[in-house]
């Protein structure tokens, strides 16, 4: 059996790991794997359900009828499904943020998804974004990365995403949100966010996009060919 390569990219919000980690994906012929969307799902799960996020007793009796697929389309990317419809979209709204925090720090869901998560590395050469990646999901990857920047550039790209995708918001409130949503996925008991011990830290604060990727990319080949 062949070992397949993982690469694992953890940090708060807004910090650019998505973007970047698709592009890095792409030029590395890997499979990109978005946990946060994962998690998102469940969280529009409990939304729909009318269930509150912050009560872990009633988040934990969803398990067992959860419904959730991931699939990559034709383009390459991941879909999420969640009862057999493609949700891709609608995880993304901002209130889903807020509850996703909340259904996220629930140590059952974490337990649910963990399996599913190192069967796609088990399985195929992956980089993975999220919050735990490094520290407990692929704690063996072969390259770790923790991204950051500012709260400010932060919110300022989480703001742009959500101008672009017509949800109606102002930056302050962003601003707010993602610091209350890191201060929250920090703190949490369970799998909380922080920077592996063997993790690199980049921080993309005031860099293009194409500074940010060409320095990522020139350690992972480094570390992947060491
Ligand atoms: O990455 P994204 O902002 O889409 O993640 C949404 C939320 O999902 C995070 O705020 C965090 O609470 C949760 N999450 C997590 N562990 C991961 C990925 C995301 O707890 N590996």
């Amino acid at each position: 059996m062949t070992e397949h390569k993982s690469i694992a990219v953890d940090g708060p919000s807004g910090a650019g790991k998505s973007t970047l980690a698709k592009l890095l994906a792409k030029e590395l012929g890997f499979l990109y794997v978005d946990t946060g969307a994962i998690y998102r799902t469940v969280g529009l799960k409990a939304y729909r359900e009318g269930v509150d996020p912050e009560d872990g007793a009633a988040v934990t009796a969803l398990l067992p009828g959860l419904n959730i697929e991931l699939k990559y389309g034709g383009d390459g990317l991941q879909h999420m499904y969640l009862d057999g419809e493609d949700v891709t979209d609608a995880i993304r709204q901002h209130e889903i943020s807020r509850y996703t925090s909340c259904v996220s720090a629930v140590p059952a869901v974490r337990d649910f998804l963990l399996e599913r998560q190192r069967e796609l590395a088990r399985t195929h050469d992956v980089i993975m974004d999220g919050r735990d990646i490094g520290t407990v999901v692929l704690p063996r990857a072969d390259v770790k990365i923790f991204l950051t920047a500012s709260p400010e550039d932060r919110a300022r790209r989480r703001y742009e995403e959500l101008c672009q995708r017509g949800q109606e918001t102002d930056y302050d409130t962003v601003l707010r949100d993602v610091i209350q949503r890191d201060e929250h996925d920090t703190r949490r008991a369970a799998a909380p966010l922080r920077q592996a011990e063997d993790a690199l830290l980049v921080d993309t604060t005031g860099n293009s996009l194409e500074k940010s990727l060409g320095v990522l990319l020139d350690t992972i080949k480094e570390r992947l060919h060491a």
